[in-house]
């Protein structure tokens, strides 16, 4: 039900869960944080609060990054338990996902994919869409954004999606159908979140993604396409309501 993604010089984590917390007063089940690491994905997530998941966090820390994303989960499809909490991982642990939303046509997908030889670890049908990037990566040689682009059309339904490779620790890649995304301009750091709530302590420059786009966000540059690779006009706008 909420979403978070930073890249920049802050302690990424941190921004992430008190990002998570301004979203805290749509609901949510459950919440979930991942970083990009050189040994892979790390990730933390549990079902209940989001208190939860900042003890897990405190008794195990994730590494230091400046790359992070995290979820808070309504759940539609798979009950509210920790293996049904996003993030999300590929069969490699490479291609982590967090998702707001429901894949209509996750079923098809996901049999599949099990018939291609994926093992899917938990009930959702967002999971699917980790397991479609790991091969759509592949095919587009490493380039995720238009891994995602390939992975959204293959999608039915509403989703605001967000994705991060271990391989490429200082970039973020999301999605929209149907469902809210904005990022937040920052200086030399940027952000992703279903709403500016998330983000407004720290920059109040946003951009709202239009219908069927893409967005990559590192710390310094922002590149929004179409669902087919088509760069996209964006206009920024100024937050002008107070915290
Ligand atoms: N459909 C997904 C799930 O049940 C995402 C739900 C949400 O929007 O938080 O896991």
């Amino acid at each position: 039900c909420g979403i978070v993604g930073y890249v920049g010089p802050a302690e990424a984590v941190g921004v992430v869960i008190e990002g998570l917390r301004r979203l805290e007063y749509r609901g949510y089940d459950s919440a979930g944080v991942a970083v990009p690491d050189q040994d892979g994905i790390q990730l933390r997530k549990r079902a209940g609060k989001l208190a939860n998941l900042v003890q897990a966090l405190d008794e195990e820390p994730l590494p230091a990054s400046s790359t992070a994303m995290g979820h808070t989960r309504w759940a539609t499809h798979g009950a509210p338990t920790d293996p049904n909490a996003h993030p999300h991982l590929d069969c490699e642990g490479r291609i982590a996902v967090v998702h707001n939303g429901i894949i209509e046509n996750f079923a098809t997908l996901r049999a599949q994919l099990e018939a291609d030889g994926h093992k899917l670890a938990s009930e959702t049908d967002t999971e699917v869409v980790a397991h479609l990037l790991e091969d759509a990566t592949e095919r587009a040689n490493g380039d995720l954004a238009a891994a995602m682009r390939d992975v959204c059309r293959q999608l039915h339904g509403a989703f605001t999606l967000v994705a991060v490779d271990a391989t490429q620790p200082d970039l973020i890649v999301a999605a929209r159908r149907n469902s809210p995304l904005v990022v937040g301009r920052g200086q030399g750091q940027n952000f992703l979140a279903s709403d500016v709530a998330a983000f407004i302590a720290h920059t109040r420059e946003a951009i709202e993604l239009g219908q069927d786009q893409v967005v990559s966000i590192t710390a310094d540059e922002i590149v929004v396409t179409d669902f087919h690779g088509e760069l996209a006009e964006t206009k920024d706008y100024t937050v002008d309501w107070d915290v």
